[in-house]
């Protein structure tokens, strides 16, 4: 590849912001512009911000669009609508409903020979990849996902609604002791409730019921009720200095039986300090792969699980075979 790969955002959220960044860290990627839903002079972004109304005038400015928006409304309408005009990639969450996103982007991308990849990131994304492949070389097991620690968005605006809560924050983290089982090889069956815990952090207004909160939180329909759950109560500068970040991450586990009554795990970690940065370098990463895609004239929509490794680097497959085989 000689050219630089030219990249569009779409949107401009915690994925949007970290993508701006993690594309200076790729030498042979360069950012056009942020298009937005908003008014662009309010968005404060380094690259320049342009409403997403004039993103045709960019056709020609731009090989990839990295689609940085919500999985909830954003991306079922903004992915088909974008893909007609240009190869995209996104980090579509919503795992039950991604047979039908991928039949959308599929049928708009290749309507207008573009190419696509959706559900890029880690869960979509290097943990499906890790699935398929722990599925594949050990038929015989069971795989379990674990999740966190990590900062819940959803779980923690639930407790910043409930009456008394200043300042609030949700941590999803595995139970030692249900990790400790499945690295055993017993293959227990574990819903999701026996997997993980939930711990919050809270600032109370002055002269709340403590008592009351912890309560509240604690009985939650669907969000906390079946839980194990902690509320840890924090002074404000405690807050500010120690949970102003998105951490995540997570396993994939499986063991299993090969032949000869072998026992086997394979494991996969991730431990990230800032998810939104982590997700936002992968998808940078694969817009390498979008243009090695087009330039084999494949179009429609991929996702992480069609793609060859080779086509995330920026090195050749004699290089890569060299320095990591
Ligand atoms: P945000 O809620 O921060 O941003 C989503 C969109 O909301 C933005 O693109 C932006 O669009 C708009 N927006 C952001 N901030 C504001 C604001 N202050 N006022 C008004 N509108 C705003 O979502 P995230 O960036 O955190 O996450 C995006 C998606 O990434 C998630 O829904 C999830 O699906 C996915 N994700 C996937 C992961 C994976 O591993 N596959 C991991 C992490 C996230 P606009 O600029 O047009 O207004």
């Amino acid at each position: 590849m000689t050219n630089t790969i030219r990249l569009g955002l779409v949107g401009y959220g915690n994925i949007g912001k970290s993508a701006e960044a993690a594309i200076e860290a790729f030498p042979d990627m360069e950012g056009v512009a942020v298009f937005t839903r908003r008014n662009p002079e309010t968005l404060n972004s380094k690259l320049p911000a342009v409403s997403i109304d004039q993103i045709l005038e960019y056709k020609d400015q731009i090989d990839v669009l990295i689609l940085c928006g919500g999985s909830a409304t954003d991306l079922p309408e903004q992915g088909p609508s974008l893909a007609k005009h240009f190869s995209t990639i996104d980090s579509y969450d919503n795992h039950g409903e991604i047979p039908s996103y991928f039949s959308a982007i599929d049928a708009s991308a290749k309507e207008n020979g573009n190419t696509s990849v959706i559900s890029v990131g880690w869960d979509p994304g290097l943990f499906s990849m890790n699935r398929v492949l722990f599925d594949s070389v050990l038929p015989s097991g069971k795989t379990y996902t674990f999740w966190g620690k990590g900062l819940s968005q959803g779980h923690s605006d639930a407790i910043r609604r409930v009456a008394g809560v200043k300042k609030g924050v949700q941590y999803t983290v595995p139970i030692e002791e249900a990790l400790d089982e499945v690295r055993s090889g017993s293959q227990p069956s574990l819903s999701a409730k026996e997997q993980h815990e939930r711990v919050c952090y809270i600032v109370a207004e002055e002269n709340a019921d403590k008592e009351k909160i912890e309560q509240t939180i604690k009985t939650m329909p669907n969000y906390f009720e079946p839980y194990q759950t902690t509320v840890h109560f924090i002074d404000e500068e405690t807050f500010e200095n120690e949970h102003q970040k998105m951490p995540h991450g997570g396993f994939v586990i499986r063991t299993g039986e090969s032949a000869l009554e072998n026992q086997q795990r394979m494991e996969f970690q991730l431990k990230l300090e800032s998810n939104p940065d982590f997700t936002s370098s992968i998808l940078v990463t694969y817009a390498r792969a979008v243009m090695k895609l087009k330039e084999e004239g494949k179009t429609g929509a991929f996702s992480v699980l069609d793609i060859p490794l080779s086509y995330l680097s920026d090195k050749t497959p004699e290089q890569l075979r060299k320095d990591f085989l």
